[in-house]
């Protein structure tokens, strides 16, 4: 993913005087093949709509997207449908993503017609497979969505996203919505199935011990941009960029000796329709120079794999 942005008129439709929402404003990422690459941040620092733009389901404003080698924006719409099979996504409420009306069969058997995948017979075989893989039973493939759990019904989802073999799953905030104890489960499901099938995961979500839990690098997001990326243990071990730091002080430690002081982040997440200048981190940032308020930090390798956007990093280390 190269300069990718996406920018929304303020109230929906873009007038003469409409300003942008800058909800993604240049991000640039690399996700190598196999790796679990965790992106975190607030809500409103624009991690889900660099999910959805890099998967083609909402338009990017800006910048490249090479999947494979080829630029995905660069796609006609049957060539689109042909990589889609390979880039699928999981969604935080599996409820609001399955249809009412469709039994699960129905629902794990749809991408494979609108695939063209298979005959009747091994579609059906491919679907009582898939069910079993991620922990249900066949039997449940004739009922409907209601009557499932919130954590069977994310087993579902991830069945659904499988069901067409894909090398990039796309999570979004998949188990924000389930019990704690739930989470597990579904998280302990997806790292096995990666193993399985071989699959790359963009892991998206507010959650810091999910993300550490499941993430071999991780990415930080703040106001659209990424602000820190490194391996995961090097970023929550060594975090370098001042946000990074203040998300990761209000995460409890079992080792008292690793207790970190809490940084209070003062004010609110701005508007990323009107973002600070400089350094759009500096209204809330606790060790702000003059500097920041007038020039944006460059994106800078500190450390091997270890890349951040602040002027302070040497010193804040
Ligand atoms: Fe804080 Fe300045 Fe670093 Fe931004 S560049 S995070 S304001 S120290
Ligand atoms: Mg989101």
């Amino acid at each position: 993913v190269k300069g990718l942005k996406k920018h929304f008129p303020v109230n929906g439709k873009w007038g003469r005087s409409a300003r942008a929402v800058r909800a993604v404003d240049g991000v640039d990422l690399t996700v190598f093949e196999g790796e679990t690459i965790g992106i975190v941040g607030e809500s409103g620092c624009g991690k889900s709509t660099t999910g959805r733009c890099i998967l083609r389901l909402i338009e990017p404003t800006e910048g490249e997207i090479l999947f494979k080698s080829k630029d995905i924006r660069a796609l006609n719409p049957n060539e689109l449908r042909h990589i889609r099979r390979d880039m699928q996504i999981v969604f935080q409420d599996p409820f609001a993503s399955l249809n009412p009306r469709k039994t699960i069969r129905q629902i794990l058997n749809d991408p494979l017609i609108i695939h063209r995948i298979g005959t009747p017979a091994q579609r059906r075989k491919a679907v009582e497979e898939m069910i079993e893989i991620v922990g249900l039973r066949k039997e449940h493939l004739d009922r409907y969505p209601h009557e499932f759990s919130g954590g069977q019904r994310q087993r579902i989802g991830i069945a659904r996203s499988l069901i067409l073999r894909p090398k990039l799953i796309i999570a979004d905030e998949p188990v924000s919505a389930l019990d704690v104890s739930i989470q597990a489960q579904i998280l302990n499901l997806m790292m096995d199935l990666q193993k399985d099938f071989q699959l790359t995961y963009l892991f998206i979500s507010h959650d810091l011990s999910v993300v550490r839990h499941i993430s071999d690098r991780v990415a930080v997001m703040y106001l659209g941009k990424i602000v820190e990326i490194a391996d995961k243990n090097e970023l929550y071990e060594r975090p370098e960029h001042p946000y990074t730091q203040a998300l990761l002080s209000a995460v409890p430690v079992p080792d008292p000796d690793l207790v970190r002081e809490r940084i209070l982040l003062e004010g609110d997440l701005p508007s990323p329709a009107n973002p600070p200048s400089g350094c759009a981190f500096h209204p809330r940032c606790p060790v702000a120079a003059d500097l920041c308020k007038q020039q944006a930090p460059a994106f800078k390798e500190t450390g091997s794999g270890h890349w951040v956007a602040c002027h302070l990093a040497e010193e804040t280390r």
